[in-house]
């Protein structure tokens, strides 16, 4: 299945199909397939090129969603680890900023880099989920979909936890 993202090619995918006898990929509009001669049934044909497009178009966008899931990651990764090094470095400055702030300053990141894939799998799962595919493409792309949608309310939600925790220690202790 191609990986790349596919703008303007949604209207040709439609004419090509899998040939339910061989496999192979083959036009709608021939007669037979050239590969192994099966008579092509063209509302058979139609139907099966519809869903293929739009197996591709599901694992594009998942893909898509993967990649900028992978990117939020790092960089939540990053400045956490970052900070790290730096407090490790330079005890002054984290007591000067205050350990606190620096909690909740890494939290709204999580946060800001986790709340849009809730949302974005919803999505994906709502125009995709069901598509009756048993391609491996297609099956692995709904799992990476499903678990970093989880992944995403997870992050959401422990730095929910904790923003409120250093909010409850802030007031019991003054
Ligand atoms: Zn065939």
């Amino acid at each position: 299945m191609a990986e790349a993202l596919n703008f303007d090619g949604t209207t040709e995918d439609l004419d090509v199909f899998e040939c339910p006898h061989c496999h192979e990929t083959i036009d709608t509009s021939a007669e037979v397939c050239r590969f192994c001669g099966a008579k092509i049934d063209h509302e058979a044909a139609k139907k099966a090129a519809h869903l293929l497009a739009q197996v591709d178009q599901a694992c594009s966008d998942a893909s898509y969603l993967r990649s900028t899931a992978a990117i939020a990651l790092l960089l939540c990764v990053g400045t956490a680890f970052g900070l790290l090094r730096g407090g490790s470095r330079s005890p002054r400055v984290i007591l000067l900023v205050g350990i606190q702030n620096i909690l909740l300053g890494l939290c709204a990141l999580f946060i800001v880099c986790s709340l849009p894939f809730p949302f974005w799998s919803m999505r994906w799962w709502a125009k995709y989920a069901h598509l009756p595919s048993d391609d491996e493409d297609f099956q692995s792309a709904r799992a990476a979909v499903r678990s970093t949608g989880y992944a995403a309310v997870v992050a959401l939600t422990a730095s929910g936890v904790i923003v409120c925790l250093v909010f409850i220690y802030r007031i019991t202790h003054g």
